[in-house]
């Protein structure tokens, strides 16, 4: 029998909200490097959304290269729409994986509990219907701002892993790319998860060179399932 999209849907949201008991218990574990391992990798995570282009361009590195990205999701953006088809392709070959970065990009420590939860269950929602996708256990709270209830709500509903990074590329603001390249130099090592966006197109010439440091360094990137495992340890 075929499922439904709304079938699906209410199948998705029934999932979620069963384990009450197992929530209670939930715990949150933070993470900014990845588990030792004798291969040398790293984790690229990228942000946002508020580019169109940006996103397609990394899905593109993804796609081509040896690179593997995992992308934090705002889903009021309209660009993980423009590309869905693309998107559920490399999700399906595990070039990328995607993680929840709220609908809104709200600071969840300045909003009530209910609006929290909105934030969080809302992207969630998006990307299953969108990509037919659970994006558990991994969440990345906007601003990397957090406290105690913001984990505990996340962990409520599945996403147990608050994300954070151990450098940044620094584009959140009007860096200037040479700029950016310089801090990709600095903070991309073995074991680590660094943090860049997809708000604003970078031109060739940065994301060359940034994958140029990857190369000369012998690492690559991988998703954070691909390091941490299908069943988050
Ligand atoms: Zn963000």
């Amino acid at each position: 029998m075929e499922i439904t999209r709304q079938k699906f849907l209410v199948a998705a949201t029934t999932a979620l909200l069963i384990p009450q008991v197992e929530i209670a218990e939930a715990k949150s574990t933070v993470i900014s490097r990845l588990p030792a391992s004798k291969t040398r990798r790293f984790a690229w995570t990228i942000d946002d959304g508020a580019s169109s282009s940006a996103v397609k361009t990394y899905l593109d590195i993804a796609e081509k290269g040896d690179n593997h990205l995992t992308l934090f999701v705002t889903s009021c953006y309209a660009s993980w729409r423009d590309h869905s088809k693309q998107i559920a392709r490399l999700l399906e070959a595990g070039k990328i994986q995607l993680g929840n970065h709220t609908v809104s990009h709200k600071d969840l420590t300045t909003v009530s509990q209910g609006e929290i939860k909105k934030q969080l269950y809302g992207c969630h929602l998006f990307m299953l219907e969108e990509f037919g996708y659970d994006a558990r256990p991994y969440f990345r709270p906007p601003y990397g701002s957090t406290n105690p209830t913001v984990r505990a709500i996340a962990a409520e509903l599945g996403y147990t892993v608050p994300t954070m990074w151990y450098g940044t590329f620094g584009d959140t603001g009007n860096t200037p790319e040479g700029r950016v390249v310089q801090l990709a130099n600095k903070w991309i090592a073995n074991g680590r998860i660094v943090i860049d966006h997809c708000n604003r197109t970078k031109s060739r010439h940065a994301l060359d060179d940034i994958q140029g440091i990857i190369k000369a360094r012998g690492l690559h990137s991988v998703t954070l399932t691909e390091a941490f495992g299908k069943n988050f340890k």
